[in-house]
Formats: structure tokens, C-alpha cells, sequence
């Protein structure tokens, strides 16, 4: 008899231990199929370690193929699933499709950023929910130190050394606490002006921190985090994001550049398209994780709801110590449903409490339900950790231990780029790519990945003068990041060919109209003067507008890719990042200065050129110093939108990035 096949979709906490019980349970008498986006298993808990300089990014992965015996790993997301005829269709990292047939599927999908209908958050805002988001994190955090301490004028110091978090969950907690610790350190070798201190903000609109815990974990929390001078404020949250800042819900303005949005995750979409029964946006399934009426169909782990055995009537919560428990039943069950184990077992969980990590020895833990704070709490959480990580722990020890004794490295390597992590995105497991498989499908781009890369790194370091900010719900630029393809995931980035008016759908960037699934909360498009409030100076593209395509001297939105063919950060050339795919490209051979290939100097990637991100800033660029004897550029007036493909200002200008100045702003309420 032929051996069953069992599929697995997503190797997080659920769908790793899935795959591992599994290997273990039917040595060798089943097909095991892990379908994954990454070869690696992400530890998110540790993420904000990452962000903040503590951890090495590897360290807070592990191998799949090295752990995961008799389990065959297929790289790929995802795309649609054909019940009836028990296939996936998937789409793999160069673009390329593939089917897998399955006995069994398991969906562990895990989930994605929860987005807000709060204005300006899309476009300004960041998520922290993949390893992308943290790499991109640290790199930015530390930017603006650097700015802040080379800045002459004391507000402009002051905006970029202003970091708002909002949601003070375990993920915005734990943020906001190592990022005050990051920066303070930074500081202290290389300080600001005069008294001046990072600031992060911790938002929320929870009367208290940590609102879905224990209240005196939470009051742990919140007297470490104030201890530290984080600026918590709760029963607060954004009202407005904007280029230079956020408004709050109190109506005070907050210079800022950077907004970390932790508002909480939603479950992936991609079980939304299935047409079941869910709650809540998680696929609805029995005590058995198994989806009734579909006996050949298992969910755990965020993207399902399961029902709590312990408290009737609720499902159990999205944490890492459900999904991995999950992980084991669903195994079992699915061995148990082939002949291939025992009897099937519902799923019962006990709480083992809680940990959160502060940074440095402190943190709120409460082991079994003892609570404690200070040094204690800071051994068990760390303890926990280890235990609880499948992998690689000796390094993540090996970490601490240095970053004990050592100050940290504040470098900032430039390799994941504000568009690159968009808020509304599917797949916040994957940074964006210049030349990604989107951009295969349609090479006729107006605009590409190569002119976001100019417009992620052309801020002034004033931010004035700006223009040409693209929205979500702008018309997206063929060819851009964010203008792909998928079908199924919303914001996925991969897809099939698909002809020029269907690829506006189910995209960031897309009209939201849409674009948005269902229950996502992504903001309506909304009317220009209330989408321009408190942005002075940015005439920007409107809601279903086109956008402004190649504005010299535009500043973009942060997590938009930028402007258009022919202009300064516009569409590339042929072989350059973001024009049309040549050979060597992510999905085909690298050529010279694509990532894959051997980097050209002054290319992403590459040895930093005078004026790249990394190297010193040309003069006589966009957004970097002006030569000598040169007019600073001159910014378009609201409302005179220059033509597209209009040719740059400067004939020395020339595209490409020049002085990186990502953005962020934030706002909302929320907890993950
Ligand atoms: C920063 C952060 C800190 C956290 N800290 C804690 C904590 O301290 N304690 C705690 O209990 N919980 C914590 N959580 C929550 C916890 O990590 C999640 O509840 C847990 O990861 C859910 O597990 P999962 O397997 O469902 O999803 P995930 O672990 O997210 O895994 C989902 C997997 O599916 C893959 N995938 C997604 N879409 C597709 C697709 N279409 N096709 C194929 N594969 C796909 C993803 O790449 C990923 O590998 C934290 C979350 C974050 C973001």
C-alpha cells in the first residue's frame, strides 16, 4: 500500500512541531510535506532581542532541513487551496508555481499584522512580526541616533530620536523596553545635544500595559518600562500618522520618525479564501483541531480557532504556547486518522504562565502562576527561552554572555529597506526584493523597486520639501513591490501571470476597495483634507489616484515604493534594482549589482557609494548635500504636481539612493 502524503502548511511554533511529532510518530510510513516561505523556523519571541542589537538574527532561527528528519521541505507560500481535489498550489521564492497532492492537511499558516482604520499608518507605520521588520528596526533605530547626534537644529534632533510604539501587548512591551536600552546606550557613546535623551513612547488605548495578563504582570511591566523613561502612556493612541509625526487620540503632535505598530496580528488570509466556517478571521475547528466536516483538514496554531476546553465557549488564545502544544494534538490526531498512531485526544492545555523580557536582567514573569519581577524573573524568562527554543541555543546563550560583557554594536547594515517591509503585507516573513517574482510578471512597470530604493533613501534630513507621497490605495505602480500578483494572499508578493487589470487586486497598494480582505481592518480611503492633516508641505496622491510618478525631490511615503521611469529613483535600467529582471536577478541569475550577485559599488548591496545608505552622502544629489554653488532643490508647491516623466531638476542628479532617512510613524491601540 502506498504510503499516505501529509501536507503542512507553515513551519511556525504549530506547524514545526506538527511536522516534528509526525516524523517521529510514523518513521518513514508516511509522505511528509512541510511547505514553508523560509528554511527556517522562527523563535518570535526573542524578535525584539533582535531589533535591539541584543541577538544576532540567525540566532533566533533554526534550520528545518537539520531538525526535521524524514520531513520533505518545499519552499514556497501558499496560494490556493482545491478542497475537493485535496491539491495546493503554491508559489515558491523565484516565482515559479507547483502543486502538492495531500491524504492530510495541516494549516499553520500563523498570522499577519493587524492593521487599523486609522489614517497614515499604512503608508508611515511598521509592523514587528518577521525577522525583515526587526533587521529593518535596528537599522533604522540606530539611523536616527546618528542623525539625530550629527543634527544641527534641536527639533530635528529631537523628532529622530523620538520612537512611538503603539501597543503594549507582549510585543510593544518588550519593544518599547529594549529599545530605550539600545538607544540610551548609544547615546552614552555618542551623545546627543545638550540634556537631550531618546524618547520612546509606549501607546495604547488598554488602561494598563500588558492589558491581557495578569494585572501584576502588567504592573511589573509598566514600573520597569517607567523606570527605564519610557513614556507610557496609556488610554492613548494615534490618530493620525503623517510624515513628520502622529497626531494623538488627545490631539497632541508627536514629532516623529519612527512608528512601530503592535497593535496585535490577525490570522493569515490565506484560510479566509477556503470558504469554511470561521471565527474571527481563524479557521473554525473541533477539540480535535480537526475542521468538521472535512476529515481530511487540520488547522493549529493562529490561523485556528480552538475551542478552550478550560474556559467553554472561548477559543484558546494566539500565543506561541498554544501553537506549539497544538502542534503535538494535530500530529497525533492526523497519525491517529491514517492507522499510523493511537486514539485521537482532544485538546486540554494547563497555563504555565507568562514571561516577558524587559531587557537586561529585568523582566515579569509569572511561572505557574508565582509572580516575579527583578533578577528572578529575569533567570526564568531567559530559562524559558532556552528550553523552550527547538535550536540553537548555545548561540543565543553565547549572545547574552557577550552582550553582558560587551556594548553593543550599533552599525547599521542597510540591507532591508523601509518599502521592503510594508505594514499591509501577507507575508511578513519576507522582505521584498528588488526584481522579485512580481516584477517578472510585468515588465512593462512604470515605476520600480529601484526608484523605491531612492525614494526610501532621498528624505531631507529636514523633511521639508517633500511631495509625491504615495498611499495605500493609490493606484500601484506596475511592477512594484506591492503591485504583484497573488490571487489568494493579499500582499504576498508572489503570484502567477495575471493580466494588468487583475493584478491590481488583493494588493498593498492596491485600490483598498479591493485589495482588503475581509475583516482586515485596513483603512478606507479617505478624502484629501483629512488625510492631510498635519502633513505641511505633501501634496500627495489621493486614494485611488495614480501616483505621483518620478517627482524629483518627492519624499515617498516610507513604506512605498517610489517614482517612476525615467526619473531620479524612477524606473531603473535593465539589470539594475528594480527594473526589469535581469538575468542573475532573486528568481534568476544575479547579475552584477543585484542582490544574488556580485555587488557594483554604489549599488544596494554593494560596497557603499559616496551618498548610498551606509556611505558617506554625494553631494549634489537628491536628498543629499548639495554641492557647493548649488541651489538646494526647490519643493513643488502643494498642489503642482509635475508631469510624470518629467526629467530631474539637476542635471548632475542622478538616480539612486543617496542620504537614507526611512520613516515611521505609528499609531493605534492594540496588543500582540
Ligand atoms: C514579536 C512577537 C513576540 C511574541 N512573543 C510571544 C511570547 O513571548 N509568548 C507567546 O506565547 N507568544 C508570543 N508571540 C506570539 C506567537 O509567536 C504566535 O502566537 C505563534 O508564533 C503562533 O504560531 P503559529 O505556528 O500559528 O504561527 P507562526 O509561528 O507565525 O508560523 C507560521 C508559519 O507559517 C508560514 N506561512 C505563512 N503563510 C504561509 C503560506 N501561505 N504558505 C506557507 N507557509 C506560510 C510562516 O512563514 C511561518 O513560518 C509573539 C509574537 C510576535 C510577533
Amino acid at each position: 500500500m502506498s504510503r499516505p502524503r501529509i501536507l503542512i502548511v507553515g513551519a511556525g511554533f504549530a506547524g514545526y512541531r506538527t511536522a516534528r511529532t509526525l516524523s517521529r510518530m510514523t518513521r518513514g510510513r508516511a509522505h511528509i510535506t512541510l511547505l514553508n516561505p523560509t528554511d527556517y523556523f522562527l523563535y518570535l519571541p526573542l524578535l525584539p532581542q533582535v531589533a535591539a542589537g541584543v541577538l544576532e538574527p540567525r540566532r533566533v532561527t533554526v534550520s528545518l532541513s537539520d531538525t526535521l528528519p524524514n520531513v520533505r521541505l518545499v519552499l514556497g507560500e501558499a496560494e490556493r487551496i482545491d478542497l475537493d481535489d485535496r491539491t495546493l498550489h503554491y508559489t515558491g521564492p523565484e516565482g515559479e508555481g507547483g502543486t502538492l497532492a495531500y491524504d492530510r492537511l495541516v494549516l499553520a499558516a500563523g498570522s499577519v499584522n493587524k492593521l487599523l482604520p486609522i489614517p497614515g499608518v499604512a503608508e508611515h507605520a511598521h509592523g514587528f512580526r518577521g525577522l525583515p521588520e526587526a533587521l529593518y528596526l535596528r537599522d533604522h533605530v540606530t539611523r536616527q541616533v546618528e542623525l539625530a547626534a550629527a543634527a544641527d537644529d534641536p527639533k530635528t534632533c529631537a523628532a529622530r530620536c523620538t520612537f512611538v510604539v503603539v501597543g503594549a501587548g507582549y510585543t510593544g512591551t518588550e519593544v518599547a523596553a529594549h529599545g530605550q536600552m539600545f538607544t540610551d546606550a548609544q547615546v552614552r557613546r555618542h551623545p546627543l545635544r545638550r540634556g537631550m535623551r531618546p524618547r520612546w513612547m509606549l501607546l495604547d488605548v488598554a488602561p494598563r500595559v500588558l492589558p491581557e495578563m495578569d494585572e501584576k504582570l502588567s504592573a511589573t511591566a509598566d514600573r520597569v518600562l517607567r523606570e527605564r523613561g519610557v513614556d507610557v502612556r496609556m488610554g492613548t493612541s494615534v490618530k493620525e500618522a503623517t510624515h513628520d509625526g502622529v497626531v494623538l487620540t488627545d490631539g497632541e503632535f508627536v514629532e516623529t520618525r519612527t512608528l512601530v505598530w503592535c497593535v496585535g496580528v490577525r490570522p493569515d488570509p490565506l484560510v479566509e479564501s477556503l470558504g469554511l466556517p470561521m471565527e474571527k478571521g481563524r479557521l473554525l475547528v473541533d477539540p480535535h483541531l480537526q475542521v468538521p466536516g472535512r476529515p481530511e483538514l487540520f488547522a493549529c496554531g493562529d490561523v485556528a480557532a480552538v475551542p478552550d476546553l478550560e474556559k467553554p465557549g472561548s477559543y484558546t488564545p494566539m500565543t506561541a504556547q498554544h501553537a506549539w502544544r497544538h502542534g503535538k494534538v494535530a500530529a497525533e490526531n492526523v497519525a491517529a486518522s491514517l492507522g499510523l498512531g493511537g486514539a485521537r485526544k482532544p485538546y486540554r492545555h494547563r497555563d504555565l504562565g507568562f514571561v516577558v523580557d524587559l531587557g537586561g536582567a529585568k523582566a515579569a514573569a509569572n511561572p505557574l502562576g508565582v509572580p516575579l519581577a527583578g533578577v528572578p524573573a529575569g533567570v526564568v524568562t531567559r530559562g524559558y527561552h532556552l528550553a523552550a527554543m527547538p535550536g540553537n541555543r548555545v548561540r543565543v546563550a553565547a549572545d547574552w554572555l557577550l552582550d553582558a560583557v560587551l556594548p553593543r554594536q550599533a552599525v547599521q547594515l542597510g540591507l532591508v529597506r523601509s518599502w521592503s517591509v510594508p505594514l499591509d503585507t501577507s507575508s511578513p516573513e519576507l522582505a521584498r526584493v528588488p526584481g522579485g517574482p512580481e516584477q517578472r510578471q510585468e515588465v512593462s512597470a512604470r515605476s520600480g523597486p529601484g526608484a523605491a530604493i531612492a525614494a526610501d533613501t532621498r528624505e531631507g534630513e529636514t523633511g521639508t520639501g517633500g511631495s509625491g507621497q504615495g498611499r495605500a490605495g493609490d493606484e500601484p505602480a506596475k511592477g512594484q513591490p506591492g503591485s504583484g500578483t497573488a490571487s489568494t494572499r493579499p500582499g504576498s508578493g508572489t503570484a502567477e501571470p495575471r493580466s494588468e487589470a487583475e493584478t491590481a487586486k488583493g494588493r498593498p497598494g492596491a485600490d483598498p476597495a479591493v485589495r482588503r480582505p475581509p475583516g482586515s481592518g485596513i483603512a478606507e480611503p479617505r478624502s484629501e483634507p483629512e488625510t492631510a492633516k498635519g502633513r505641511p508641505n505633501a501634496p500627495r496622491s489621493q486614494a485611488g489616484d495614480e501616483p505621483t510618478k518620478g517627482q524629483p525631490g518627492g519624499e515617498p511615503a516610507r513604506n512605498q515604493p517610489g517614482p517612476a521611469k525615467g526619473q531620479p529613483g524612477g524606473e531603473p535600467a535593465k539589470g539594475q534594482p528594480g527594473g526589469e529582471p535581469a538575468k542573475r536577478q532573486p528568481g534568476g541569475e544575479p547579475a552584477r549589482n543585484q542582490p544574488g550577485g556580485e555587488p557594483a559599488k554604489g549599488q544596494p548591496g554593494g560596497e557603499p557609494a559616496r551618498g548610498q545608505p551606509g556611505g558617506e552622502p554625494a553631494r549634489n544629489q537628491p536628498g543629499g548635500e548639495p554641492a557647493k554653488n548649488q541651489p538646494e532643490p526647490t519643493p513643488q508647491p502643494p498642489g503642482d504636481k509635475p508631469p510624470a516623466d518629467q526629467p530631474p531638476p539637476e542635471p548632475g542628479a542622478a538616480p539612486g539612493p543617496v542620504k537614507r532617512t526611512d520613516v515611521p510613524d505609528d499609531s493605534a491601540k492594540g496588543d500582540s
